[in-house]
């Protein structure tokens, strides 16, 4: 194992001097990050520069606006020599270390005393990434992938921990047991109060936990899983899914998805799809609550966002009617992945200003659908389950009103393997029924917005199409 150069240590700043000598972009940025603590900043710079200026004022630094002198660096604790000019930065080292204060020298790590790392700032943690100075750049794109797996207020979750700590001490032996309920507490659902901001009954949580006897609460995530891209979920559903004991899923979500969750997470597919149901939606509540009550956590994962035609509203209603705590992940619905596919807006200054979600499964018979008026109004209107019924669906629109000349598109598998995007009129739409992959997702958009994007590669939408082949 090679080792370190350098030793990670975190300096007391608070209330202290940190000096940073330079008026330019590199002091700026010094200034930046010292500004993450509670160091009194002292700026030294004969000319500052504006964005300089900037920085020290929005951080309540002193600016000395004079040339570099030693005595700037009285009392300070650290120092930066950040002026950009050689000669100059090694007076300023030298100055510093004739008086032991540690410096550092930008872009020069063979003068400093100390590197200063790429820092995830989740006060009062800190997680600080170094590369010794020799690769600064590595450091950022390592310190993007942390940023990205820690909740923005995992801080809170220090402090509220550090607030209970006298608690669980007197209640819990020192040992096993403690660390045991340590670790759940900031996994479950304890931790998912607190990072929600509800410290009360994270509180009541963990003192619930902490009684003897007390079974141990699971916690339901319903979690978005966007339209089937790895890279569409969002950061919160994917630090979710690291944590969660089990994840239940639909048949609309991908398997690359599923595999983001935990490695050792038990997997239940509830695969709803047209055709043939896995489990009945009841029985998918059953399972919900039949596992968070035996205590673990569970990530519910639904394809697109959860609250547009998920069935959402049934599951959080026997969530709550059996108790167990959840809360909602929202994720990228198809509509908007089909219209990125497709690069058709959903709304347009003067021509569409509405949005309908509708779904085309309960076209039944010769029903006008309730958001018919909707679209002769003019709204945009993203038909969900619509594929089988589009015909149905385009003729019933057309004898309400609307113009067969409506622009229509149509996206298969959006965001996906194998994603077709169709594009014609509405006079169209009943060839999407014998165009579509039968077993692949479609998302149909239908209105005048759409005629002003350039689908030009699009699928022309046509009886005399059938047939185009699978996309290259
Ligand atoms: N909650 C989901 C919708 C579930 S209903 C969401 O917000 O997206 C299932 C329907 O969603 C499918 O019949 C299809 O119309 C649409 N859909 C889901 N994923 C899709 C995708 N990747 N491409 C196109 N349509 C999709």
């Amino acid at each position: 194992m090679p080792r370190l150069t350098s030793f990670p240590a975190f300096v007391r700043v608070a209330d202290r001097v940190v000096a940073i000598v330079g008026g330019g972009p590199a002091a700026a940025a010094k200034v930046r990050l010292l500004g993450e603590t509670q160091a009194r900043l002292r700026v030294v710079a004969a000319h500052p520069e504006d964005e300089l200026r900037a920085d020290v004022a929005r951080l309540g630094a002193t600016l000395i606006e004079e040339p570099f002198a030693p005595r700037h660096l009285d009392d300070a604790v650290l120092v930066f020599a950040a002026t950009e000019d050689e000669t100059a930065d090694t007076a300023i080292a030298d100055a510093a270390r004739a008086v032991r204060i540690p410096v550092n020298v930008v872009d020069r790590p063979a003068l400093c005393d100390f590197t200063t790392p790429a820092l995830v700032n989740r006060a009062p943690l800190a997680i600080a990434i170094g590369t010794e100075g020799a690769a600064p750049v590595l450091a950022r794109h390592v310190r993007a992938k942390i940023e990205a797996m820690l909740a923005p207020d995992l801080g809170r979750l220090v402090a509220f921990a550090d607030g209970l700590r006298a608690t669980v001490a007197q209640m819990l032996p020192a040992g096993e047991a403690r660390r045991r309920f340590w670790a759940r507490a900031f996994e479950g659902g304890v931790a998912a109060r607190a990072l929600a901001g509800d410290l009360a009954g994270a509180r009541d949580e963990a003192l619930r936990e902490l009684s003897a006897g007390a079974d141990v609460a699971g916690y339901v995530w319903l979690i978005g899983a966007g339209p089937g891209a790895t890279d569409l979920l969002t950061l919160r559903a994917q630090r979710v899914l690291q944590e969660v004991d089990v994840i239940v899923h639909d048949a609309l979500v991908p398997s690359e998805v599923i595999a983001m969750g935990r490695r050792d997470a038990e997997r239940i597919s509830v695969g709803k799809r047209k055709g043939h149901h896995e489990a009945t939606q009841d029985e998918i509540e059953t399972i919900l609550v039949r596992e968070a009550k035996a205590g673990r956590r569970v990530a519910r994962l639904k394809s697109g966002d959860p609250m547009v035609f998920g069935r959402v509203g049934e599951e959080m209603a026997a969530l709550t009617r059996a108790g167990v705590p959840f809360e909602v992940v929202p994720g990228v619905t198809a509509a908007f992945a089909a219209a990125a596919s497709a690069k058709v807006p959903l709304t347009l200054r003067g021509v569409a200003s509405s949005l309908v979600f509708a779904t085309g499964h309960d076209l039944d018979g010769r029903t006008l659908p309730d958001w018919s008026g909707l679209a002769l109004g003019g709204a945009t209107v993203a038909v969900y389950m619509g594929r089988s019924v589009a015909g149905a669906v385009a003729e019933r629109l057309m004898e309400a009103g609307l113009s067969g000349h409506t622009p229509v598109a149509a996206v298969e598998n959006a965001a996906r393997p194998g994603e077709r995007v169709f594009a014609g009129r509405l006079a169209d739409l009943p060839a999407l029924a014998h165009e579509a992959d039968a077993g692949a997702p479609v998302l149909i958009l239908i209105g005048e917005a759409l005629a002003q994007a350039d689908i030009g590669d699009a699928r022309p939408l046509a009886a005399a199409a059938v047939g185009t082949t699978a996309a290259a």
